[in-house]
């Protein structure tokens, strides 16, 4: 059998660089609760993503949750169906109303055309999803918040370095949310951040990371546990130093797979958008079953036998969950569902050889009928 490949690789750093770093550790007995690492990260992923402030947080999903908590919304939220759980349940966990706005069909963002039409006077925010990385029609939405008075926080857990129209991707909106799982671009084992402009939102974070604690006495905020370790911001650091040369890689990767991908007929791949420096987090292909003659499954199950594991992102759509108990219409949502019924994520990481690019798309191309 050939060598296990699978949809994600972490990167690391070199043993002694981490070892480096948490040595300090073994002096100060300090592990966590915004010690000198975390406030080293803090201060170096201000500077690299290019935004006003940054609050780190133990993982992605409790950073947007607790964000959606510090801006004090109720009622409806208009959302995507077509992204991981954790956009939903960060919503619904805050006991908000998810409202699913469906998604464009070139860039499977939020089609900004369809969001006015679900605003009622319950509405009080956006929370759309740079998705794969690919970029919201940011003006838009601003345009529509602004007109509406409604709080724009952005999922950008796949947009980890995105610059857009030369600003960090995160100084867009009121916040955006990064995650530094293991799984993405940039990993702090676990992690995740909060970008924002807003100097009040420091604070607010700060203590709702933090239980709600205001100082020794003083507890005024029903906080949750999120803050990020010692351990998890000293991965940070030394990723960091390396994030260019990996996203360079990965760059080589995407321009093998459009290579060998692009021109063929029944499979869509999406391009780099305009004014956009992209992260090349993931590489989503959709199979046009009746043109490219092999379903999405029948290509999965395929690279499975191989041994090679692609993923079905974004499927199933979180407004079909179990858990929702058929509460939303996904009848609502066409182009998300169609979409999900016929998306692979194929492998893609910093260290993925170009033979074994190769590999895949030999693999995918066999299932071609002609
Ligand atoms: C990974 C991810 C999250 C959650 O981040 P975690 O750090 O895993 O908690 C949220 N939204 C999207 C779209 C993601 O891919």
């Amino acid at each position: 059998m050939k060598e296990k490949i699978l949809v994600a690789n972490s990167s690391m750093p070199e043993f002694e660089e981490y070892m480096e770093e948490i040595k300090p550790l073994w002096n100060s007995h300090w592990l966590t609760n915004m010690g000198v690492i975390h406030q080293k990260l803090e201060k170096q992923l201000t500077d690299y993503l290019d935004v006003e402030h940054i609050s780190l947080f133990s993982n992605g999903h409790m950073a947007l949750e607790l964000a959606i908590q510090a801006f004090n919304l109720s009622g409806e939220v208009i959302t995507t169906p077509f992204t991981f759980a954790s956009t939903t349940h960060a919503i619904v966990r805050n006991g908000l109303m998810p409202v699913f706005c469906d998604i464009n069909k070139e860039d499977f963002t939020i089609d900004t055309n369809k969001i006015e039409s679900l605003i009622t006077d319950k509405t009080t925010a956006i929370i759309p999803v740079h998705v794969y990385g690919n970029i919201c029609n940011i003006k838009e939405i601003e345009r529509i918040a602004k007109k509406y008075d409604l709080k724009v926080i952005y999922d950008a857990a796949h947009a980890f370095g995105i610059q857009y129209n030369g600003r960090g991707i995160g100084s867009y909106g009121d916040a955006s949310m990064f995650s530094f799982h293991a799984t993405k671009v940039f990993n702090t084992i676990e992690g995740g951040a909060i970008s924002f402009g807003d100097n009040q939102l420091e604070g607010k974070l700060y203590r709702l990371k933090n239980f709600g604690i205001r100082d020794e006495v003083t507890v005024d905020g029903v906080g949750a546990n999120a803050k990020m370790n010692e351990f998890q911001a000293a991965m940070g650091v030394c990723n960091l130093r390396h994030v260019e040369e990996e996203i360079e890689k990965r760059k080589q990767v995407v321009n093998r797979y459009r290579d060998r991908l692009q021109n063929v007929k029944g499979l869509y791949l999406t391009m780099d958008q305009e004014n956009v420096r992209s992260n090349y987090a993931y590489f989503p292909v959709v199979f046009d079953e009746t043109v490219f003659g092999a379903t999405r499954n029948e290509v999965c199950d395929r690279l499975k036998e191989n041994n090679i594991f692609a993923r079905k992102y974004f499927y199933p759509l979180t407004n079909t969950f179990e858990c929702f108990n058929g509460e939303y219409n996904v009848e609502e949502t066409p182009i998300a569902l169609h979409i999900s019924k016929r998306v692979l994520t194929l492998p893609l990481f910093a260290d993925l050889t170009l033979d074994n690019v190769d590999r895949i798309c030999d693999i995918v191309l066999s299932l071609q009928k002609i």
